[in-house]
């Protein structure tokens, strides 16, 4: 099959892509979008779809047109209706044309994916277009992809963009108390919350090797680990960050040690687990601790680990047996900083 795959963004091609290679059908990518404003937004989203098409391989056609003037023309006839009367009938219709001009036998969009658009409208809307134009329309309700997409495009370092193109989007984005939300198909799984989620983790000796990763002495973390609470981040089925809190009072807990696996950091993995973990713990207690080395004072102090707390001179020194260096500094004192866990935020 010769399939031309109407392309909006990077980050919504990515599952189509791996979707339909998994049936056997390479796509050709065909970018017409002249509903992305400002200019910057519009060749950002571009730039990065023909790096990303590159680098996976697959055929792209960048039809170029940035076609301001006439969208603003065309949506303020009527701008609650703009989606339906112009932006998706102005870019699949030209998919269709360019289509039956360059022997495709079938067309189908990235529009398709997304959560975001009006997906019986484009289902509707392409049909009547394959009638007219006599070429096959390529129904998928891609939609169900759409969390595996969204975290392998952000996995990727694909450009996100904020909203949805138009400058009518970006306000109802930025400047609207009720912003629009998502609407996914009766039956489907939103499978956010096991893409990524917090795990109490029971077989606490299983992770040793990972927590002796940011705590080279296991006699330390031994005094500390049967009397804490232990947290994985798990990404599929993978738990790659760990969180150990211990229980000071009843109403304050401290950071133990807080370690992402080599392969997956960089990825605010970390970040995400603690604020998560903060954003629970706040309903019982005040103040979470945390004891670090100097070089990790301002990575803490980002996460709300904002007020000082104390320092214990030569912590390093005396209660481990060889000297511990993070990267090039060699670790001597123990600097304590506390967060108000009263201010966290609940999610993820
Ligand atoms: S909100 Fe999105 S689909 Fe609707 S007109 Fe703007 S860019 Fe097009």
């Amino acid at each position: 099959m010769k399939l031309l795959l109407h392309t909006c963004c990077a980050p919504c091609s990515v599952y189509c892509i791996d979707k339909l290679r998994e049936e056997g059908i390479e796509p050709t990518l065909y970018w017409y979008n002249p509903n992305i404003h400002p200019y910057t937004e519009y060749k950002a989203r571009r730039d990065c779809l023909k790096e990303y098409s590159k680098s996976i391989d697959v055929k792209a056609i960048f039809e170029e047109e940035y076609g301001l003037d006439n969208f603003c023309k065309e949506a303020v006839k009527d701008l609650n209706n703009r989606c339906v009367n112009y932006c998706y009938p102005v870019r699949l219709r030209k998919t269709f044309e360019y289509a039956k001009e360059n022997g495709y036998d079938a067309v189908s969009t990235t529009l398709l994916y997304s959560i975001y658009q009006k997906h019986d409208f484009i289902k509707n809307y392409m049909e009547k277009l394959s009638k007219e134009y006599g070429i096959e329309f390529l129904y998928r309700d891609f939609r169900e992809g759409f969390w595996k997409g969204h975290n392998k495009a952000k996995e990727l370092g694909l450009y996100m963009q904020k909203y949805c193109g138009c400058i009518f989007s970006e306000e109802s984005r930025y400047n609207n108390p009720n912003p629009p939300k998502p609407v996914l198909p009766e039956g489907f799984e939103d499978t956010r919350r096991w893409s990524l989620c917090v795990k109490r983790i029971e077989n606490k000796n299983d992770y040793i090797d990972l927590l002796l990763e940011a705590n080279p002495s296991k006699a330390s973390i031994n005094k500390y680990l049967s009397d804490s609470d232990v947290y994985g981040l798990q990404v599929e089925e993978n738990i790659v960050s760990l969180a150990v809190i211990l229980h000071i009072d009843n109403k304050t807990l401290e950071l133990k040690n807080l370690v992402t696996k080599k392969e997956y950091r960089g990825k605010g993995y970390a970040k995400k687990l603690l604020k998560s973990l903060c954003g629970n713990y706040k309903q019982k207690y005040d103040k979470m601790l945390v004891g670090t080395s100097e070089n990790n004072i301002p990575f803490y102090v980002k996460q709300g680990f904002d007020k000082y707390e104390k320092t214990i001179k030569n912590y390093f020194i005396d209660n481990y047996e060889e000297e511990i260096w993070d990267r090039d500094l060699k670790c001597v004192d123990m600097y304590y900083y506390s967060k108000d866990l009263k201010k966290a935020k609940v999610n993820i």
